[in-house]
């Protein structure tokens, strides 16, 4: 039962992890399981509208990573692996109400330096 949905999650976990799109081919490879179990759990994936299948990205791909967004800063296109995330989160909010940016990793760099962003 939990190794069902382990596996769900691990498919997810591993494609925003690794921010490529996993093919059939590549799932296979990644994760030593039945076939059917896998077709199964893609499935249920796209049910949940957790993970859809991306043609041009050429596999499946977590929906909580915006493949086709632009630039947050510079209004360019952003190829897979080549953006970062960044939350932000007003004071006196809650991690839910934190808006998500997806912008080119230079570009992140550039803002960042400039909003004088805190290391802690
Ligand atoms: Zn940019």
């Amino acid at each position: 039962m939990s190794g069902e949905n382990s596996l769900e999650s691990r498919i997810v976990t591993t494609i925003e992890r690794t921010r490529t799109a996993l093919s059939w081919d590549d799932l296979v490879d990644e994760f030593d399981v039945d076939e059917d179990r896998l077709d199964e759990a893609l499935s249920t994936l796209q049910e949940h509208g957790r993970i859809r299948y991306s043609g041009r990205q050429g596999g499946y791909w977590s929906s909580a990573i915006p493949v086709d967004d632009v630039c947050a800063v510079c209004g360019g296109h952003i190829d897979v692996g080549e953006y970062r995330r960044v939350s932000v989160r007003p004071r006196g909010s809650t991690d839910a109400e934190a808006e998500a940016y997806t912008m080119h990793v230079r570009c992140q760099e550039a803002v960042t330096r400039g909003w004088g962003v805190q290391r802690r």
